[in-house]
């Protein structure tokens, strides 16, 4: 099955220091990737892991709150690694806080990082994809919260429906130049961007029983669909959102 290999590729994952966005850097490494990775602070844990695995890898520290640190991210990629294939928009973040209540600092944080970054780095890279001539992925980390509406959380909904909408609206113009720009929704992962649900019995107990698999998922459940879609094995795949859910939609 060599149409998933990734030996010689060049990935950008963004928010590596753990959770989803760890598991998908070992996935790519796994798949033979060269992996750079951004984060606020130095990734120690993913490092380590990395090296374990034999990959390669370039740290490197950026606030994405703020899309100036882009053009470094691009040139720096390319002065290491010689190129880019593939971007993993990860990096994200939640508030929670009733509408009613909900602060305009916490309207802009999670929408900055979320939306506006993930947009101008998808630009920068598919504008690197178009120059080096050999097409890309891109690939959104969306959320359930692109297709439902979610409680307390209206900035996140708003930035993980308006991903959705975005990965749809970059494969359309970005296609002919064979770039495919797809997502993942992952249901509920046990991650820091969950502490607060799990740690709470009642929400924790709701969300188990609404989930047909039984369990809460892992980064180790994104490995395969990010190599998927990172793969020639979705070249025909563009401006879709898979979720990896355990069956929370299907419900
Ligand atoms: P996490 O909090 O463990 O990881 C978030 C990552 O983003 C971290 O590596 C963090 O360092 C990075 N990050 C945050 N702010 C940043 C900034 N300003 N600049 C650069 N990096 C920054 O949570 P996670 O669950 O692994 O989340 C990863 C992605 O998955 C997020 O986009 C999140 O919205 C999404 N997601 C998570 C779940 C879940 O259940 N955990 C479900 C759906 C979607």
């Amino acid at each position: 099955m060599n149409q998933f290999e990734l030996t010689g590729k060049v990935a950008i994952v963004t928010g590596c220091s753990g959770g989803l966005g760890q598991g998908m850097v070992l996935a790519l490494v796994g798949a033979g990737c060269s992996v750079v990775g951004v984060s606020t602070s130095r990734p120690h844990d993913t490092i380590e892991k990395v090296q374990q695995a034999g990959g390669k890898f370039l740290s490197l520290q950026a606030d994405l709150t703020y899309t100036k640190e882009i053009p470094d991210i691009i040139e720096q990629t390319v002065s290491t690694f010689g190129k880019v294939d593939i971007l993993v928009n990860n990096a994200g973040i939640i508030r929670r806080n009733p509408a009613i209540d909900f602060t305009e600092q916490d309207w802009d944080d999670v929408m900055d990082i979320n939306l506006r970054t993930a947009f101008f780095l998808s630009q920068a890279v598919a504008r690197q994809f178009i120059a080096q001539g050999s097409g890309g992925k891109i690939i959104n980390i969306a959320s359930m919260l692109s297709f439902q509406g979610g409680i307390n959380v209206p900035s996140y909904t708003a930035s993980k429906s308006g991903i959705a909408g975005l990965t749809r609206a970059m494969a359309n113009e970005w296609a002919s130049h064979g770039i495919n720009v797809n997502a993942i929704a992952p249901g509920y992962m046990a991650t820091n961007n969950t502490k607060a649900l799990q740690a709470d019995s009642d929400r924790n107990q709701a969300i188990l029983d609404r989930i047909p698999a039984g369990r809460w998922g892992t980064p180790e459940d994104l490995a395969g669909p990010c190599v998927f879609l990172a793969s020639k094995a979705s070249d025909y795949i563009n401006g879709y959102t898979i979720a990896v859910d355990g069956g929370w939609l299907a419900r």
